[in-house]
């Protein structure tokens, strides 16, 4: 077993399981701390494999190549949460894992999440226990006629999600979802979205950005900026619930709490990832410490760094096709490409981060 309490060195390899761009983007910052990045994707053509030459081709259950991976690595962290529950184990029994295994388990199932928040005494949108049609009709009941059901687990970008305005087609929506165990929520008539993205460090350290409004569009987030709309009290109030999270899961890492502002400014927590976040891409440009170095300053056992913003800012993603405007999207911003080679509609290709001058210190 390898030491856990020293921190990761100049030199040694943080391991990363998952190589799409979150993976890319941490595997940059870690360079340019001195420390190597050893990916751990399912696929062979990861955008992240662009930039270390350090990679690993192999199904996420794959035992014997995690322990290569846990053996190559001095700490190990991931860009997604949807690895599987003992796939964790294995490499925690390994190497030091960051977040570990019980902030990814209790945030990969919305039931789960939603309970903990609660639990907390912070906010969340009504939310019912699905498992069967009759369930969701008997959830709807519960609801002010407008809903949305969720699959429990695996779920991204919109994806396992079903509006739905009455019990039937709430049951039909569970059907839909093929066995799926699901949550109902009610419709959260928000004023709009917000995030924070904090970071906590093993020993209890933390960190939070200023929290960004988010702007959807067919399920992905089509735009950052900061400020929000957010009054200093809400901001306030924004990272004490991410830090109520952070210690609550004695989390290691950088994490994100998407929230919704209700119309009378009242904060309710959405979601929790366990990870980078898009919403935080534009801390690259506009603060000290991005939100990558500062995730691999925490996986790594570094001190955390400054999030302190010294711009305002405006990050757009570059959705699809959108990419072929590259050379306009060049001119207007700092340009982020992933390194996909091929554009597919609701693909993340590239975000482009606008910056100007700091007007709410
Ligand atoms: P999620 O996958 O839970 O992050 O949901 C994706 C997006 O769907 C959110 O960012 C919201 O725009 C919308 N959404 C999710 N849950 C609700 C809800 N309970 N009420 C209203 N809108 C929601």
């Amino acid at each position: 077993m390898k030491t856990r309490n020293t921190p990761v060195a100049p030199g040694g390899t943080i391991g990363i399981v998952g190589g799409g761009q979150l993976g890319r983007m941490l595997a940059l910052a870690a360079a340019r701390l001195g420390l190597k990045s050893c990916i751990y994707n399912d696929a062979p053509d990861a955008p992240a494999f662009q930039v270390t030459p350090h990679a690993l081709v192999a199904p996420y259950d794959d035992l014997n190549m995690l322990s290569a991976f846990a053996e190559v690595c001095d700490a190990v962290t991931f860009e997604f949460e949807n690895l599987p529950a003992h796939a964790i184990a294995h490499l925690a029994e390994r190497v030091v894992v960051r977040p570990g295994a019980h902030a990814l388990a209790m945030t990969q199932d919305r039931l789960t999440e939603k309970t903990f928040v609660e639990k907390l005494g912070l906010k969340t949108a009504p939310f019912f226990e699905v498992s069967s049609a009759e369930q969701a009709r008997e959830a709807f009941s519960k609801l002010n006629g407008k809903g949305i059901l969720k699959t429990r687990r695996f779920g991204y970008d919109g994806k396992g999600q079903a509006k739905v305005t009455s019990a039937e087609e709430a049951a039909k929506a569970f059907e839909s979802f093929k066995g799926a165990p699901a949550i109902l929520e009610g419709f959260v008539d928000f004023s709009y979205e917000a995030s924070v993205v904090a970071a906590r460090s093993a020993d209890g350290g933390f960190a939070a950005y200023d929290p960004p409004e988010n702007e959807h569009e067919n399920h992905i987030l089509r735009r950052s900026s900061v400020p929000s709309r957010l009054s200093a009290k809400q901001v306030e109030n924004a990272k004490a619930i991410a830090k109520a999270i952070g210690d609550a899961l004695d989390y290691a890492g950088v994490f994100a709490v998407e929230l919704f502002v209700g119309k009378d400014g009242e904060l309710l927590v959405n979601e929790i990832a366990p990870r980078v976040h898009n919403s935080g891409h534009w801390t690259i440009e506009a603060c000290q410490c991005s939100q990558f170095e500062q995730h691999i300053r925490a996986v790594a056992g570094w001190p955390l760094g400054d999030p302190i913003r010294h711009a305002d800012a405006v990050m757009e993603n570059i959705i699809g096709a959108e990419a072929d405007a590259w050379q306009s999207l060049a001119a207007s911003g700092a340009l982020h490409l992933y390194g996909k080679t091929e554009s597919r509609p609701g693909r993340k290709m590239g975000h482009v981060t606008r910056l100007k001058p700091l007007t709410k210190p």
